[in-house]
């Protein structure tokens, strides 16, 4: 199933780390004697990392081109993937990745900037993303092909006190998705979605541009009673295994749409 990757060109937005980073990997060990990765994050410098990482691991079939991008600044967006140099312009698959948990702090609470962050993101950014390379995929025969896989999260379908944005986020990320593939159902483009719960992945808390402190998106920024109160006994996931899962996606045959994948530790229940 790998073998139908070959040729693709993939873009993944929050390449930088956990998921959408170990989803570069995983798309460059599926195809890596002809592929084409489009790696984007606002920290440019790990994505040159990555890059170099990517070229020791699988050698020089897979092709990357790293380029720093906010996905909440939508004239960027639209710049960046209406501009893509040669050999990088026809995006097959999109990976909308990039999203993040800031603030957590139940509603009243909320700083007005977090909620901005957490939806320009993990909405607004996503649908710049998609709204930007549909029309690649538009321009295909039939109607249309490609795919988007847009990675939402549990906290989209189970919404928990203490995170009401960010469920809120993913819970329109959803919506978003299920009402793109109906609208897109006259095409050959496929629009899926894959929800992690758990994962273990390290954000970075970024004020100014300065990374100022690193932490754990599942472990409450270091607040170990706070993180024991939800994890207690609970082993998450890693990023390659979601990676893996939105590898499997992508590489169905045409006709086969995965369209909802919700993945969790076997303790979350
Ligand atoms: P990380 O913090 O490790 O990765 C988030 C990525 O998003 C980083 O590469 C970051 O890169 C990028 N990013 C953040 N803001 C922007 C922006 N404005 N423009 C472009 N890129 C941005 O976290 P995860 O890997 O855990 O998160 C990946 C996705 O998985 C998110 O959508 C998250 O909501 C979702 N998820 C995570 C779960 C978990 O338990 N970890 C559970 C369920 C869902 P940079 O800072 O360089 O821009």
């Amino acid at each position: 199933a790998a073998a139908r990757l070959e040729g693709k060109t993939i873009l993944i937005t929050g390449a930088s780390s956990g998921i959408g980073r170990s989803c570069a990997l995983e798309f460059a060990r599926a195809a890596p004697r002809d592929l084409r990765l489009i790696l984007t994050a606002r920290r440019e410098e790990r994505l040159q990392e990555l890059k170099e990482e990517i070229r020791k691991e699988v050698g020089e079939g897979v092709k990357v081109l790293v380029r720093a991008l906010d996905v909440a600044d939508k004239d960027a967006v639209r710049g960046f993937v209406g501009g893509l140099e040669e050999g990088f312009k026809g995006v097959d698959v999109l990976v909308n990745n990039a999203g993040l948990v800031k603030g957590v702090a139940r509603a009243p609470g909320i700083a007005e900037e977090d909620i901005d962050v957490m939806f320009q993101t993990n909405v607004t950014g996503l649908i710049n993303m998609t709204q930007a390379v549909l029309p690649i995929f538009k321009a295909r025969p039939d109607g249309g092909a490609g795919d988007i896989i847009n990675i939402g999260s549990i906290a989209g379908r189970e919404p928990y006190a203490g995170g009401s944005i960010y469920c809120a986020t993913k819970a329109a990320v959803r919506a978003f998705t299920d009402a793109l593939r109906k609208e897109l159902i006259d095409t050959r483009i496929r629009v899926m979605e894959v929800d992690p719960g758990q994962v273990e992945t390290l954000g970075v808390l970024m004020r100014l541009g300065f990374v100022v402190q690193e932490f754990s998106v599942v472990r409450f920024y270091g607040d170990k009673s706070k993180a024991d109160a939800v994890y207690d006994g609970c082993d998450p996931l890693t990023p390659d295994d979601i990676a893996e899962v939105v590898v499997f996606v992508a590489s169905r045959r045409q006709n086969v749409v995965v369209a909802d994948t919700l993945i969790f530790p076997s303790h979350q229940a």
